[in-house]
């Protein structure tokens, strides 16, 4: 027996273990010195109070004969499906309810897209990025290329010239740059992925965090129908990282290589697959209610309020940044020309605050920092202070 010796050519994860064992070390020797985590990516406030009775009221109907549901379509209940490409109308963007597969979050299938296409397949992903799309295909053997996102070009890394690639992943607004793409720069990405006859996998998992004319979705794009598949998540959204949903968006007419892109979807899920249950289905579609769009909204605020705290003590300090005004994330070059292991650990020596080193998201990462606005405002409010009086 063999195993997949692709699994041989992964990094280990040595980003958050080396994260947890430093700041763990540091506590154990120093306990009565109070640490902040700022590099969680993890949402802190609870679920909307429509969510919760949604959920509930579904758990009930599981409860009595007449209500109970079994095994839910593979795809998704189809007035979930209605009320999220309501809601994709509500932006301008032109999704069927029939174009929608409900999941249980983005990162399953971000990282199972892959499923459907060739190994021989190329892969570009920008760098910085979120290590699942990396990870899965090297998994699967897959050639990957990189896009460099960088100071110069306000980390929105755009399509390489005279490089071929026929999957790509974008990810905007970027985990973890913080940084969103325009519509002019999607067009580029847009038609680039339509001249090489490729497929964008697009990961719109921050959208709600965007404050300006930034595109929501890929499908506000012309051309986009051609070339792009969508995927999105409730966990920032709506704090469903322990609750667990989201949604897939495949145009139905997406085809490649002869064959209709959402059937061989469809086809790889109903056999590895058997779906999202009723009640957190339920809860799903009462985010998407009026109610529940307002009431997450609140939490959202929240966040980019704790955000608006980093970035103005990142003003006043003079530090270059990206994000925080469409997005949870700020990054940040570390001052003076330091690494993102030394700034690592002056933080958390000096001041015990905790960070996410931008290198293990990518080579382009090195001298970069990620903050996340996820946290209490209270404590984000002390961390700003505390690297404030150090920096300046
Ligand atoms: N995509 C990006 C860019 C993310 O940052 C995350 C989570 O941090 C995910 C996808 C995964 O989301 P989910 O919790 O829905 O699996």
């Amino acid at each position: 027996m063999k195993i997949n010796s692709n699994f041989d050519n992964l990094v280990p994860n040595y980003l958050f273990a080396e994260v947890a064992k430093r700041t763990n070390d540091y506590i154990a020797k120093n306990p009565d010195k109070p640490v902040i985590k700022m590099g969680i990516g993890d949402v802190t406030l609870p679920l909307a109070p429509v969510v919760v009775e949604a959920i509930k009221k579904g758990a009930d109907d599981l409860s009595k004969k007449e209500t109970f549901k079994g095994y839910p379509d593979y795809e998704g209940y189809d007035f979930v499906r209605e009320a999220i490409s309501k809601y994709y109308k509500s932006f301008g963007a032109d999704v069927a309810a029939n174009e929608i597969l409900v999941n249980d979050g983005a990162k399953s299938d971000c990282a199972n897209i892959g499923d459907i296409f060739s190994s021989d397949n190329v892969v570009l992903v920008t760098d910085p990025v979120y290590p699942v799309y990396v990870d899965s295909n090297i998994m699967a053997g897959r050639k990957i290329v990189y896009a460099n996102a960088t100071e110069e070009n306000g980390f929105c890394a755009m399509p390489p010239k005279g490089v071929h690639s026929d999957i790509i992943y974008l990810c905007s607004p970027n985990n973890p740059t913080g940084s969103a793409y325009t519509k002019e720069q999607l067009l580029e990405w847009v038609n680039y992925a339509n001249e090489n006859d490729a497929i964008i996998i697009y990961d719109c998992a921050y959208e709600s965090f965007i404050t300006d004319d930034c595109p929501r979705s890929i499908f506000q794009i012309p051309g986009a129908r051609t070339c792009a598949i969508e995927l999105c998540s409730l966990s920032k959204t709506a704090g469903f990282t322990g609750t667990r949903g989201g949604y897939t968006v495949i145009p139905r007419d997406l085809e490649r290589d002869g064959h209709n892109i959402y059937n061989l979807w469809y086809r790889r899920l109903s056999t590895k697959y058997n779906g999202v249950s009723w009640p957190i289905q339920c809860g799903i579609a009462a985010v998407f209610s009026e109610e529940g769009l307002s009431q997450i909204q609140e939490n959202i605020n929240y966040y980019r309020k704790n955000a608006k705290v980093i970035t103005e003590t990142f003003d006043r300090l003079g530090l270059s940044y990206t994000g925080g005004k469409n997005s949870p994330y700020v990054w940040v070059k570390c001052p003076n020309g330091m690494g993102s292991w030394e700034f690592f650990d002056l933080l958390l020596n000096e001041v015990q605050v905790i960070g996410t080193p931008g290198e293990g998201f990518g080579e382009c990462g090195k001298g970069y920092f990620r903050f996340t606005s996820f946290g209490s405002y209270e404590n984000t409010v002390e961390a700003m202070k505390r690297i404030e009086n150090l920096l300046k």
